[in-house]
C-alpha cells in the first residue's frame, strides 16, 4: 500500500534552498559532490512533486517494476485528507 496525503510539505520543494539549508547545518561541498559522483542527481532526488496524486502513482511504477520485488506483489495506491482522514482510492 501507498499512501500519500494532500497538503503534503514535499510538494513544492525547491532543491537550490534545500541544498542552501543543508550548507547552512554543516554539509560541505565536498559532501555534495561526493555524493554526485556516485551518479545521484541531488536536484533530482531533492525536487518535490506538484500533485500528490502524481506521486503515488510515481511510486507504484517503481514498485511494480522494481527488479528485486517479485511481480505478484499486491500495490495498491490511496491519498488521504490529514484534515478529515478521507481515504481516496487511486489504484487498487
Ligand atoms: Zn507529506
Amino acid at each position: 500500500m501507498v499512501i500519500g496525503h494532500y497538503d503534503c510539505g514535499v510538494q513544492n520543494v525547491d532543491p537550490k534552498s534545500m541544498i542552501e539549508k543543508m550548507l547552512l547545518r554543516g554539509v560541505t561541498h565536498e559532501d555534495l559532490e561526493r555524493i554526485e559522483h556516485s551518479d545521484v542527481n541531488i536536484d533530482e532526488w531533492l525536487k518535490g512533486f506538484e500533485d500528490p496524486a502524481d506521486s503515488v502513482r510515481e511510486t507504484l511504477e517503481i514498485i511494480k517494476t522494481h527488479p528485486l520485488i517479485p511481480g505478484d506483489v499486491d500495490c495498491s495506491g490511496y491519498l488521504m485528507d490529514p484534515v478529515t482522514g478521507r481515504i481516496d482510492v487511486l489504484e487498487e
